[in-house]
């Protein structure tokens, strides 16, 4: 069973002691910001002098200041840039200031189990990762509840890591609705893997395949987007409020008997093998690797891929439809 800490597990408290650098002023890290400013604690914004995410900080009511100079000054550093450029914010802003005894947190695993940080023996070293985009973690803080997260500690040199991370999470709002523990390993492979397999790529290929079927057997676009893309969403609501049993028992019979009898045929032991291979590539760190090199070489198959993306005829159409 999974280890859950709620607030009345935590010392609230301790966090507000502290100064905390937020670098980053992005999905995660203007959500982070503001729900700690709310929580009582003591912020800073680290962004580079042309970073453009300074304008937002600025009308949120903050004075940016370089990443170096907030590393310097705080005693908890949450690195919240892009994953593929937080082993070089590290290298060149964070590094030489984080002195003994200080707490760096990541909000996902990606950089330290990919060794593209590795921290000192001298500091306390932690994730708190949110199980959702910024505005989510902003928004239900706002409401006075929150949305959980997964933690895990990777060093602990002062004693004080575990409780000063669990003081941050509080402060998020998330331990209002329960925090997770978990390994930087769990956290990272799992994450990347429902991204790749189910979240992200599963989906797309799979409504952009359904589509391609449909209008290729001579039906109207308009139709099959309709069925194939906008209906997810009234699937993933049902899925979210109870799970797949409660989904059956919501939908058709006939739609519950197809599922039975096609599902499995169209996810078939073929692509087990798939997500299997998948998952080793992750596991092992090759999809890493490549990431990073993909990076360093500038992207290239990545802007190719989201030209390709943005040209498909899913997209011309679905302009059309959402129009309606
Ligand atoms: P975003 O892309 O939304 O924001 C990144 C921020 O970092 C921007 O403010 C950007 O500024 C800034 N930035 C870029 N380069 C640098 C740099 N060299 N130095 C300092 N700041 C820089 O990222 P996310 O918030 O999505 O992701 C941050 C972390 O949170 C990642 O580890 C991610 O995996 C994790 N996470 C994200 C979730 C999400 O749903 N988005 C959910 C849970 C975790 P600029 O505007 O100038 O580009």
């Amino acid at each position: 069973m999974a280890t859950i800490i709620y607030d009345a597990d935590v010392n609230a408290e301790l966090i507000r002691q502290k100064r905390i650098a937020i670098i980053g002023y992005g999905s995660q890290g203007h959500a982070h910001a503001l729900n700690l400013r709310d929580s009582g604690c003591d912020v800073l914004i680290g962004l580079p002098e042309t970073s453009k995410s300074r304008i937002r900080a600025s009308k949120d009511g903050w004075t940016p200041v370089l990443p170096a100079e907030a590393a310097v000054q705080a005693d908890v550093i949450m690195l919240l840039v892009p994953d593929q450029y937080q082993g070089q914010v590290y290298q060149e802003s964070i590094k030489e200031h984080l002195t003994a005894g200080k707490l760096l947190l990541v909000a996902h695993g990606f950089s330290l189990q990919y060794h593209q940080i590795e921290p000192p023996d001298t500091v306390d070293v932690a994730m708190v990762a949110p199980n959702g985009p910024g505005a989510q973690l902003r928004y239900m803080y706002s409401l006075g509840k929150g949305i959980p997260a997964l933690w895990t500690i990777c060093q602990d040199v002062t004693g004080q890591a575990r409780t000063l991370t669990l003081s941050y999470a509080h402060a998020l709002g998330c331990t209002r609705v329960g925090v997770i523990q978990t390994t930087l390993s769990e956290e990272t492979e799992t994450d990347l893997f429902a991204e790749q397999v189910v979240l992200c790529g599963g989906l797309t290929s799979l409504i952009r395949t359904a589509f391609e079927t449909l209008v290729e057997a001579g039906y109207q676009p308009e139709v099959a987007y309709t069925c194939c893309l906008q209906e997810v969403k009234l699937i993933a609501d049902l899925l979210y409020q109870g799970g797949i049993h409660f989904m059956h028992n919501s939908i058709s019979d006939t739609a519950e008997y197809g599922d039975y009898m096609t599902g499995p045929r169209i996810i078939d032991e073929h692509t087990r093998e798939n997500m299997r291979t998948a998952l080793h590539a992750i596991q092992n760190g090759s999809f890493a690797r490549q990431w990073i090199t993909e990076n360093q070489a500038g992207r290239p198959a990545l802007e190719a891929m989201r030209r390709q993306d943005a040209n498909h005829a899913i997209e011309e159409i679905g302009k059309r439809m959402r129009q309606m």
